[in-house]
């Protein structure tokens, strides 16, 4: 149990620092009671206001609540030279005859000017369920009180909630202005990329650009990525491939006399063995060019491997 509120007293500790700008020392308010209740129930006020805040305290009392104390005959001498040390909160209200009631007093030191802020940023630590009441009307007003020994930090008021909400969604609004503010110098700044680049030709790449260098990386990638569009490289390579070594082996054989043709449609006719051979390769290939399907069957058998050469000739000439 413990445990559990000393985590939500941290959290809104942090909640006051981030709305209100809370900052350790905290400035603690006690009023009399506080002090005489505190005494009451053996509690060491100033530390256990720290454990309550999560930080360091400055605890006050202001000089009306001073008066109140010593005006009690119950409150232990010791308890009253120890609250002395308490740094006095000079509400100016000592030149009356009587002090200000707690409400009185309080109200007007945590808002002098009746305008609903905290303008030093008090936590109250008060017993006096009245003045808590009123300084929740108050936003950004940390209260304090003990209830049978134990010290509690009332969970943030309507108004202060009401004051952190609204904070909370300006945050976020400025936030979302500042992203929209740094994709605009972003856009900006690609913009003076391209300029710059229109010169070198590159400025027709669509910018994803951030900086110079990474555009210009990305325009060669763009161009390089233009080339292999086209037809299915799969396909390409193969139409390609087959005439491509029958070219070669063409070639080779004319040369080492065996015949051969680069253009068997117009040159098989009077050529024999290639013929044949081409022939052989045809059927496992039938699938390939029409022209070479042409190839005459019959006089590539008849035709003898000798008059390749001049077959060869002829076809030169
Ligand atoms: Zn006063």
């Amino acid at each position: 149990m413990r445990g559990k509120r000393s985590k939500q007293y941290r959290k809104l500790m942090h909640q006051y620092g981030m709305t209100f700008g809370f900052r350790e020392p905290y400035q603690v308010l006690v009023d009399a009671q506080m002090v005489q209740d505190a005494a009451r129930f053996k509690m060491d006020l100033w530390p256990a206001l720290e454990r309550t805040l999560h930080g360091k305290v400055k605890p006050m009392i202001t000089q009306c609540s001073m008066r109140h104390l010593y005006a009690s005959k119950e409150t232990p001498p010791a308890i009253v030279d120890k609250t002395k040390t308490y740094e006095r909160r000079r509400c100016n209200h000592h030149t009356l005859e009587q002090p200000l009631s707690t409400l009185e007093c309080l109200s007007s030191v945590v808002d002098p000017k009746g305008s609903r802020t905290n303008k030093h940023r008090y936590v109250v630590a008060c017993q006096d369920n009245e003045v808590r009441s009123y300084l929740r009307s108050i936003p950004g007003v940390p209260l304090i009180y003990v209830h049978r020994s134990v010290m509690i930090m009332e969970p943030m008021a309507h108004a202060t909630e009401h004051v952190r909400d609204k904070d909370e969604k300006s945050k976020f609004r400025a936030g979302l202005k500042g992203a929209r503010g740094a994709i605009t110098d972003t856009l900006k700044r690609k913009r003076d990329d391209e300029e710059e680049q229109s010169g070198s030709g590159s400025e027709q790449e669509e910018g994803r650009a951030r900086s110079g260098a990474q555009s210009q990386e990305e325009a060669s990638k763009k161009k390089k990525r233009k080339g292999p569009k086209g037809p299915n490289p799969l396909s390409v390579k193969k139409a390609k491939k087959r005439p491509a070594q029958e070219n070669n082996k063409g070639v080779g054989k004319k040369d080492s006399g065996e015949g051969g043709t680069s253009n068997p449609a117009a040159t098989i006719n009077e050529d024999g063995t290639p013929a044949a051979q081409k022939r052989k390769r045809k059927r496992s290939h039938k699938s390939g060019k029409g022209a070479d399907s042409n190839g005459p069957e019959s006089e590539a058998h008849d035709a003898p491997s000798a008059s390749a050469e001049g077959a060869g000739a002829a076809e030169e000439d």
